[in-house]
């Protein structure tokens, strides 16, 4: 018998159906706000200009494609340390970590190595979040529990019940938090709420795993890792996953970075071992070129003020299209709370295809949107299809 026809068929990813989808449409006014990447003015999704530059030089300095070994770059994770952490991190000697494919390859180490330490531990993450991360946390073994965390009704955290859940949870669990600009929410915590949460942390001794993949793209570089920044100096051991894919738009270049807090240098060495351990049976070596390219932009200080200027200037972009949106009817004024790419609408499945047949409008069957996705010729007709659906 065929070891394949033991296989069941797999759900297609329904956002990946629905790229499929909106690019077979030919519609000339079809609106995309379905994919989750950044678009500018003319919903073209650019190369930014120190990334342009970057890889120019690369290819000018680079003589050779030889392996460089599991953990990738080393100088451009030693780079990343002060942009996630700040300039004065201090906890060198109990920070261990290494370059990934994308944030995703960052999440899969993260919950092999909570397996490999406790396979008993519960992952508790807040409903709805990526659905990824789901599908991840399930792939490696481990269990996922749910807490309240997105109120539909009030279109806000239900914060007293994200803390009421996490004060039931068993010691050494795993909470899993996203650091700024909630996808597919856009809640994120304020910093009130973060030290609330820090405190139930580290008193229940849960392990926090950040997933950090906009940072930059909510309320500014800096703004956007005050909460995890607060959190990392209240606790002893914490996981952060990076992506490099959104603030420097990298997609397909596949640039992250996984960062593990541990106890002391000695337990550094050996989640270091196991971290190298874990690379080896996935990808081996991540792809180099991404993360050459972000190393010379956090090496050259013009290339780091100009990839900071235009990622300010995204982000201006998108929270100038949430203004936009929330002005022009007072049924997207949540929105104005929220950061980042995305938002959901309250829509019902029907007024979703309703919306996708009638006006080319294209959203993930939940009702997120990608606010980024929307251009000034877009806004007024995009305005004026939710309000006839609702
Ligand atoms: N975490 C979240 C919350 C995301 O939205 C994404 C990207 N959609 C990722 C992680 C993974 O990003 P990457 O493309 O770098 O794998």
């Amino acid at each position: 018998k065929s070891v394949f026809s033991n296989l069941k068929s797999q759900p297609a990813d329904a956002l990946l159906e629905l790229i499929a989808l909106c690019r077979e449409d030919t519609r000339e006014n079809k609106i995309d706000v379905g994919v989750g990447v950044f678009c500018d003015d003319q919903g073209h999704t650019p190369v930014m200009r120190a990334v342009k530059a970057a890889e120019i030089q690369l290819i000018h300095e680079q003589n050779t494609k030889s392996y460089l070994g599991s953990a990738g770059d080393i100088e451009f994770f030693l780079r990343l340390i002060p942009v996630v952490f700040g300039n004065d991190f201090k906890d060198h000697e109990r920070l261990s970590g290494l370059q990934t494919p994308g944030g995703t390859g960052a999440l899969r180490l993260a919950f092999d190595l909570i397996h490999a330490g406790n396979p008993n531990a519960d992952i508790h993450y807040g409903n709805p979040t990526w659905v990824n991360h789901l599908q991840i946390i399930a792939n490696t073994g481990l269990n996922s529990i749910s807490h309240p965390f997105y109120n539909r009704e009030k279109r806000q955290i239900d914060f007293d019940a994200v803390l009421d859940d996490l004060k039931q949870v068993k010691r050494g669990d795993v909470i899993l938090l996203h650091g700024c600009c909630h996808n597919p929410t856009g809640c994120d915590f304020t910093f009130d709420q973060w030290k609330a949460l820090s405190e139930v942390i580290s008193q229940k001794g849960l392990l926090p795993v950040i997933d950090l993949a906009y940072q930059g793209l909510g309320d500014g570089l800096e703004e956007d890792v005050a909460g995890l920044r607060w959190l990392s100096q209240q606790v002893d051991e914490m996981i952060v996953t990076y992506s490099c894919d959104k603030n420097f738009g990298l997609y397909r270049e596949r640039t992250g970075a996984i960062f593990v807090l541990s106890q002391n240098a000695e337990s550094r060495k050996i989640v270091q071992s196991n971290l190298i351990a874990s690379t080896r049976t996935h990808w081996s070596m991540p792809p180099d070129h991404g993360a050459a390219a972000v190393r010379i932009i956090l090496e050259n200080e013009a290339l780091y003020d100009s990839w900071q200027t235009e990622l300010n200037a995204m982000q201006q972009r998108i929270s100038g299209n949430r203004q936009s949106l929330a002005k022009a009817d007072s049924y997207f004024a949540p929105l104005l709370q929220q950061k980042g790419m995305f938002s959901i609408l309250p829509l019902s499945p029907e007024q979703i295809k309703k919306l996708r047949i009638e006006n080319a409008i294209y959203m993930a069957p939940s009702g997120r949107i990608n606010v980024a996705g929307l251009t000034p010729t877009t806004i007024d007709p995009f305005v004026k299809a939710i309000q006839k659906v609702i």
